[in-house]
């Protein structure tokens, strides 16, 4: 339960007040059914009892929270965000945040968006003309009469076709009751204590991109963007290790980061992808040795349900996260959706790549063969780059064909996603904007900003800013845009 006394968290509330609060969070249906459900959970072996207490701790503190800014609002004509962050002082900005966002979704608080149109002046084909754009205004308030929505359990992300398998809600689930692959998943019914905990962690479930680009906003010391997110810097990079060069993708700047992180001992270990016994089919892999750090290298584009294996990476106290933009906005919704759960607290950086689409396994097989007319076991690498889609063979040749033709292979939940360049992720990695044999680098974070220049400053990475050559940030920002103009809208049945 809350600790009145030693919270600094509700040092600016009453106790009269907090009391209340605290009787009204425990009242929630989460807390109630992770509550109810403690010999089953512990039966289940993935916490020990003090991880159980802890996580009910902080989900309780986290609805108290909730609870008191919902009190604060209450009878409040419509605000926007940043106006409720000046009515709630006693929390930090971002919990306040996120706090509306969660309780719009738990039903509590409705959303009232204004449009209003602004004429810009944009260069098209060389020359300046004044365009109309549309510009979204949110606001917020409470609902008169609400009755609290009770969170599903994630089939209902799956049935609606819009899972992306990251695998991260079978890593949250306290009874083991989902499983996920790369193509499916199920929920065990019987199991299942309905706590909805997977649906509130779950990238796919409800947005959280209107909390995320007003906390971001709040900090000066990060530029915006509407099309590449909240960032320190932006370069396009290479290493200098000819050991990595072997093995890398482009730039070998992930292998890079990871090879500091593990020999420095900033991290314990990593958790990234490597090839399974089907060669290009990924398998998530956790490496605490450095000698097997190489195997993980490289492109493998078929999707791997990374995220599954975070529970067999909680006996290290420090590891980093390699993937994909899907996983780094679930592992940031974990963090933010209940609060501080003990579970993500040794997630200690995200490393996202850039991420267009990735392609069902079997799709690869078929359309290496469709459009190449070879095996999978005769490719070394695999690319996209220009438009095209690349293979490199053992005998040293190079295909390749337009990228518009190997696209129907692709994943449709990716249609889904609206992220290019992991918005959510400490450092983010990829090729557009770079020459080859380089990477563009995203810095989100002041602890990625520091770490990237203290590799640099290490020599095993030149860098250069992404400003500075071609094609550079201008295209990387024009393809993420294309990416979020075109990207479907999410309807959960
Ligand atoms: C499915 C997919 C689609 C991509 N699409 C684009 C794109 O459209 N545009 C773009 O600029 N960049 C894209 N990238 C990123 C790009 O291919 C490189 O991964 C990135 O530039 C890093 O290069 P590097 O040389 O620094 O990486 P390396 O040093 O070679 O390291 C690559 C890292 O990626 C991890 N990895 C490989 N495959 C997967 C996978 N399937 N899931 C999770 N992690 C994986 C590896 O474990 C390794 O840690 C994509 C990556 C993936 C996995
Ligand atoms: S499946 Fe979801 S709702 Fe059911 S117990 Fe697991 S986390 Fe809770
Ligand atoms: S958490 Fe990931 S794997 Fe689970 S339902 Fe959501 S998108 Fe799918
Ligand atoms: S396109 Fe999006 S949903 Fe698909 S694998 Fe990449 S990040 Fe995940």
């Amino acid at each position: 339960m809350v600790q009145i006394a030693d919270n600094n968290l509700f040092k600016g509330f009453t106790p009269i007040d907090l009391m209340e609060a605290t009787y009204l969070a425990a009242g929630n249906f989460q807390v109630r059914a992770f509550f109810e459900a403690k010999d089953e959970i512990l039966k289940v072996g993935k916490f020990s009892e003090s991880e159980f207490f802890e996580i009910l701790d902080a989900m309780i503190d986290a609805e108290t929270e909730r609870k008191l800014v919902l009190e604060r609002l209450q009878g409040k004509d419509p605000l926007f965000l940043e106006e409720i962050v000046k009515e709630v002082e006693e929390f930090p900005s971002e919990n306040v945040i996120r706090d509306v966002i969660y309780l719009k979704e738990q039903a509590f608080i409705q959303e009232l968006v204004e449009t209003k149109t602004k004429t810009v002046v944009k260069k098209i084909k060389g020359e300046e003309k004044e365009v109309e754009v549309k510009e979204y205004f949110y606001r917020y308030q409470t609902k008169e009469s609400p009755i609290e929505r009770y969170f599903e359990p994630v089939s209902i992300v799956f049935n609606a076709g819009v899972c992306c398998q990251c695998g991260w809600c079978s890593s949250i689930c306290p009874v083991n009751a989902i499983q996920v692959t790369a193509d499916n998943l199920e929920v065990d019914n019987d199991t299942c204590m309905k706590c909805g905990l997977c649906f509130s962690v779950c990238p796919r479930s409800f947005s959280i991109d209107q909390a995320y680009k007003s906390i971001k906003k709040l900090d000066k010391s990060l530029t915006w963007s509407d099309k590449i997110g909240a960032y320190v810097n932006a370069y396009t990079a290479t290493t200098t290790k000819d050991e990595i060069k072997k093995v890398r993708q482009d730039g070998g700047i992930v292998t890079s980061i990871l090879e500091y992180l593990l020999k420095n001992k900033l991290v314990d270990a990593i958790v990234a992808v490597q090839h399974s016994k089907d060669i290009w089919r990924p398998e998530p892999v956790i490496v605490d040795d450095i000698k097997d750090l190489y195997k993980t290298a490289g492109t493998k584009y078929a999707n791997s349900p990374s995220l599954t294996i975070i529970g067999d990476a909680m006996k290290y106290e420090k590891i980093v996260f390699v993937g994909v933009p899907c996983m780094m906005k679930a592992i940031e919704k974990g963090a933010l959706y209940p609060s501080g759960l003990p579970f993500f607290n040794n997630i200690k950086y995200k490393i996202g790549l850039f991420c267009m689409e990735s392609f069902p396994y079997s799709e690869i097989i078929k359309l290496t063969k469709d459009k190449f007319e070879k095996e999978i076991d005769q490719l070394t690498k695999m690319n996209i780059d220009k438009g095209k889609f690349i293979i490199n063979l053992k005998s040293g040749e190079e295909l390749a064909v337009d990228l518009k033709e190997v696209q129907s292979y692709a994943r449709d939940n990716c249609h889904y996603c609206e992220d290019l360049t992991s918005d959510y992720a400490d450092i983010s990695v990829g090729s557009i904007g770079s020459q080859a044999g380089f990477s563009s680098v995203i810095t989100r974070s002041k602890e990625g900003d520091k770490l990237f220049n203290e590799i640099i400053k290490a020599g095993l990475i030149a860098s250069e800013s992404l400003k500075d050559v071609k094609p550079g940030q201008g295209l990387l920002e024009r393809i993420a845009g294309s990416k979020r103009t075109n990207c479907k809208s999410i309807l959960l049945g």
